[in-house]
């Protein structure tokens, strides 16, 4: 199978040192294997996401000496395709709609349990108030959940690869983690009719990603990806979660992290190759 593997900004923000680390790797890694590298535009934020962001991260990436086949994939044109991917869970029972907010969330959640982790890979575990809540009775403004212990109720047995340095080799889906440790997380945010993790899924579907690569700081959220490939009867990729690029003080880079923006590095005078010897490519 040709390796295909892709680079997935969020164009909310200016491309950092971090961004710059993936996409060089992920570009490296398909070139390595004589593959493919796609470029995939995340812009389901509507609020946060900016054309000129984009415009500027393309820029960026092409000056780095990247390039992909045009036209790229942009989220904000397959509404359609995630609103299948979630009639499909709806259809199988395992979603229900959700209107609490923030604080209903964290009130229910004030009384904590020893032992019973109260944070996963997408924040606060929710604590199933509205879980018997059926779809027919979705209001404007709810969110939609996955009923995880109906989700993994079936699941046959389920593993990934991955490739990465910190996690190599085979992880199975352990259905008693998912329910404890993720929860029901939300497959349909309020005003976007999808998520982070359906949208991701679908679209590495829809590009034929055999390989992703990205931060170790996704690793988490892989298991929620694994599942809804299985859920949905997608065929799952190997996974190469890379180290994180930090700042001097050891912290992660941060959108807002303009000390690090490439574009920063450009208007200093800096080359491809700089950037590439600071990031230990
Ligand atoms: N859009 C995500 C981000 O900018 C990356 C998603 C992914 O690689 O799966 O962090």
């Amino acid at each position: 199978m040709r390796f295909v593997t892709r680079f997935a900004p969020s164009p909310t923000g200016p491309l950092h040192l971090g961004h710059a680390y993936s996409a060089m790797l992920a570009h490296d890694m398909a070139r390595a294997a004589g593959g493919v590298f796609l470029l995939r535009i995340e812009d389901i934020d509507r609020t946060r996401s900016r054309p000129e962001w984009e415009a500027r991260i393309f820029d960026d990436l092409h000056w780095l000496g990247l390039d992909w086949p045009e036209p790229v994939m942009r989220q904000s044109d397959r509404l359609p395709a995630y609103r299948a991917a979630l009639d499909r869970l709806t259809d199988m029972g395992l979603t229900y709609p959700c209107s609490c907010r923030r604080a209903d969330i964290e009130a229910a959640a004030s009384a904590p349990q020893e032992g019973v982790p109260q944070f996963g890979p997408d924040g606060r575990i929710y604590p199933g108030t509205c879980r018997a809540r059926p779809m027919s009775e979705m209001r404007g403004g709810d969110v939609i959940r996955l009923d995880m212990a109906r989700a993994t109720a079936a699941l046959p047995d389920t593993a990934f690869t991955e490739t990465g340095p910190r996690h190599e080799g085979t992880h199975r889906l352990d259905p008693g983690h998912l329910i404890r440790a993720v929860g029901d997380i939300v497959l349909a945010r309020r005003g976007m009719g999808t998520s982070y993790h359906l949208s991701v899924v679908v679209d590495d579907t829809a590009q034929n990603v055999t390989h992703v690569v990205r931060g170790e700081d996704l690793f988490d959220a892989t298991r929620i990806h694994v599942l809804l490939q299985t859920l949905l009867g997608l065929p799952v990729p190997t996974y190469h979660h890379h180290r994180l690029i930090r700042d001097d003080a050891g912290r992660r880079l941060a959108k807002r992290d303009d000390a690090r923006a490439i574009a920063k590095y450009r208007a200093e005078g800096a080359a491809p190759a700089d950037i590439r010897r600071m990031v230990g490519l």
